[in-house]
């Protein structure tokens, strides 16, 4: 009998995720990535035995699709503690979840982020949110990240000095205006699990995947230009024909009718700075300079990888959108670490520009809202349900899915 060819195009977290599903059912996929290797949107480099991630993204450990299809052990994950210092002006303090590390009962409970009736409905918040089930979550009425914490009752206050930017920094906007079923979600995978990045980097995670492919194939620095029925075009003269596609990426530039409708997309970049020593200490997120500030967060990626090392390595993370010049910028940033958290004697390491980061969604769902785009054609990418890991899995997961349900019923 005929065996089955179908074609993935992009080997990010989605179209990984398709070819372990395709191959359990016992196809053999063929991947087209246009890079150089697996990841797409998580890459990493090692610099002097560092990993540094191409912008700052986390794994957040209770993403039931990544519990699903990853070894966390082997990942060696590196947790960050459940909370944030907040640095303003030179003066820092500390908020978290005392329930979970009780080292933060006392930061937390004298925060002046926060007043006690928003301190309890932090609290309240989590307990809600633990109880919900994931579909819920995405159900209900589309209003902003800002409507639904003023609707929930916080002040002013905490909305500015806590949620604006530790929020800004997940979203990759800063007005939280990213819908309030994003901030749940995400909310609830803070509140029951730990935020945390594998001692090699992000990259270790598509890497992973990868590695339990067994007869997958893959064509890197391979990019389509465009899809016609069932053909692949590598360039004009050169084309190759599947039974099926998936398309595990954004479909916009491939399929001539979607042309008109691209996917928008949030932008960051990261800079990372070498140092004699950390000024925190420790395995936590800094939001600095209270939403004034370019710089929205910064961590020392030697503190998290609690290894002895001679030099200590701070990521920084811009979120606002400028106009400076790499120059200016770096400037700017030295500034706001010295004024807003009293750091000093850096010297720089890389900068990454992620001008596509986050999918832009109206409205965010936690299934892929398209699967099948024709009866040949399937699509997966997390620009398709929210922008995250545990979206672009379960997208590559229901792409594959429905493909081998339509194998089925065309036999
Ligand atoms: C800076 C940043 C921070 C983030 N923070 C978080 C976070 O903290 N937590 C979280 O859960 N998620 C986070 N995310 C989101 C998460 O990384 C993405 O949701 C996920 O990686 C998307 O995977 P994907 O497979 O859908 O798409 P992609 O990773 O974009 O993969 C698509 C692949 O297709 C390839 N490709 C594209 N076009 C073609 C073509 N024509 N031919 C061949 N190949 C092609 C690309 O090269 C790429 O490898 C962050 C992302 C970024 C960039």
């Amino acid at each position: 009998m005929h065996k089955t060819e179908v074609a993935i195009i992009g080997a990010g977290l989605s179209g990984l995720v398709a070819a372990i599903c395709l191959e359990k059912a016992g196809c053999t996929p063929v991947v087209y990535e246009a890079g150089n290797e697996v990841g797409g949107r998580v890459r990493t480099d090692e610099v002097d035995g560092i990993p540094l991630d191409h912008g700052f993204q986390v794994l957040l450990t209770d993403y039931p699709l990544t519990r699903k299809y990853l070894d966390y052990e082997k990942l060696e994950l590196r947790r960050f503690l459940p909370g944030a210092i907040l640095f303003q002006n030179g003066k820092k303090g500390a908020i978290g979840d005392p329930l979970r590390n009780t080292s933060f009962l006392l930061p937390t409970l004298f925060s002046n982020a926060a007043g006690l009736m928003d301190k309890w409905r932090i609290f309240r918040l989590s307990s809600d949110l633990k109880k919900k089930e994931l579909r819920t979550i995405f159900s209900g009425v589309e209003e902003t990240t800002l409507q639904y914490l003023e609707k929930y009752g916080f002040s002013d206050r905490v909305i500015a000095r806590f949620f604006k930017p530790f929020f800004s920094g997940i979203f990759l906007e800063d007005e939280l205006s990213t819908s309030s079923k994003m901030f749940r979600f995400v909310y609830k995978m803070f509140a029951s699990g730990d935020a945390a990045i594998p001692k090699k980097g992000m990259q270790e995670i598509p890497k992973q995947l990868f590695g339990s492919l067994q007869h997958t194939k893959f064509h890197f620095n391979t990019r389509i230009h465009r899809i016609d029925g069932k053909t692949l075009y590598l360039d004009e003269d050169k084309s190759v024909a599947y039974d099926y596609v998936i398309i595990a990426t954004d479909p916009t530039p491939l399929l001539q009718e979607l042309k008109p409708s691209p996917v928008r997309w949030h932008s960051t970049q990261t800079l990372y700075f070498k140092c004699a020593k950390s000024t925190i200490g420790k395995p936590i997120i800094g939001l600095v300079g209270g939403g004034e500030t370019l710089v929205n967060n910064i961590h020392y990626v030697t503190d998290l990888l609690s290894a002895k090392h001679p030099e200590a390595v701070l990521s920084v993370t811009i979120v606002k959108s400028h106009t400076l010049t790499d120059a200016a910028l770096e400037k700017q940033v030295r500034k706001e670490l010295l004024e807003e958290c009293g750091i000093d004697g850096l010297t720089f390491l890389r900068s990454y520009k992620i001008a596509k980061a986050l999918p832009n969604l109206q409205s965010p769902t936690y299934d892929s809202r398209i699967i099948k785009y024709s009866d040949s054609i399937f699509l997966a990418g997390d620009h398709l349900a929210n922008g995250s890991i545990n979206a672009a899995m379960r997208s590559g997961e229901l792409a594959a899915q429905t493909l081998l349900e339509e194998v089925k019923t065309t036999r």
